[in-house]
């Protein structure tokens, strides 16, 4: 079975760049029309300038995930184009690392409102069409340390588990309306993201890896296309970890 995702519409948070940027692209090569989206005016151009190229359908639509009404415009503008939306993928997040005795209340503050805070609102302003569509797909983008934790993470940990919490929970709730919502807890992935990480974190990552390497965006990308297509319609309410093995 082949994943064609043609007259789809999927609204994709932090696609300006790392693993946004690449699902979005795995996407509309499976003929979906991807609504770019991303808070920073210079990704947001980066990535329409290789969907132009490519030729790709698509719009882009600025968000900062954490604000509410440019939440609801990026939700409500794609619908008043499309007439519909099929999915959405929380993919936006951020890093503050610090150790807990360190951390400021801003560097949690900011965590907690992107990524968890974020997906809420993107959630809620998508699932007032989906329950009325009587379809849709929400995937979210956790992480590995929302299952085991990370020390210098206790803000970014807590709002993976948050999320997975959170996707459980509305899996309970949208499910009877025909809507799924999913997650992926990617593990170690080269991104700009990872990219700053110490040598020794690194180092660290690797030795708890069984497949010895980190991933790619890709790996991810191929994640969100199997729980878009019709092949994952019955699959709801799941954690799905992209790690090579790390959490098992
Ligand atoms: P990047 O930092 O490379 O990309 C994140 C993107 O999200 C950026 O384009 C960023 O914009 C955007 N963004 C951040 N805050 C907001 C906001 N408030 N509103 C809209 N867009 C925003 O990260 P990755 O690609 O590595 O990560 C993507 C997702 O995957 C995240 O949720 C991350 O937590 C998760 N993840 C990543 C792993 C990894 O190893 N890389 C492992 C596990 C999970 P800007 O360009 O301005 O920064």
């Amino acid at each position: 079975m082949t994943i064609d995702l043609k007259n789809q519409v999927y609204i994709i948070t932090g696609s300006g760049r790392g693993i946004g940027l690449e699902i979005a692209k795995a996407f509309a090569e499976n003929n979906c029309t991807v609504i770019l989206s991303d808070y920073n005016e210079d990704s947001l151009a980066h990535a329409q300038k290789i969907f132009d190229e490519s030729g790709y359908h698509y719009r882009a639509i600025a968000c900062d995930i954490t604000k509410e009404d440019h939440v609801e415009n990026l939700v409500d503008k794609t619908f008043n184009e499309f007439g519909k939306i099929d999915g959405l993928i929380n993919n936006a997040g951020i890093t503050r690392d610090n150790l807990l005795i360190r951390m400021k209340n801003d560097q949690w503050d900011a965590v907690i409102d992107t990524n968890l805070k974020g997906v809420f609102l993107t959630s809620r302003a998508v699932a007032k069409y989906f329950l009325k569509q009587r379809y849709g797909k929400i995937i979210n983008i956790a992480s590995v340390v929302g299952l085991i934790g990370n020390a210098s993470q206790a803000n970014y940990s807590s709002s993976k588990a948050g999320v997975i919490g959170f996707t459980k929970s509305i899996a309970k709730e949208l499910g009877s309306r025909n809507v799924t919502a999913n997650a992926i807890a990617p593990g170690f992935i080269e991104t700009e993201m990872t990219h700053v990480l110490s040598d020794k974190a690194k180092d660290e990552f690797l030795k708890n890896i069984p497949m010895k390497r980190p991933g790619k965006p890709k790996d991810v990308a191929n994640a969100a296309l199997f729980l878009a297509s019709s092949m994952a319609d019955y699959i709801t309410g799941q954690v799905l970890t992209v790690d090579g093995g790390m959490v098992m």
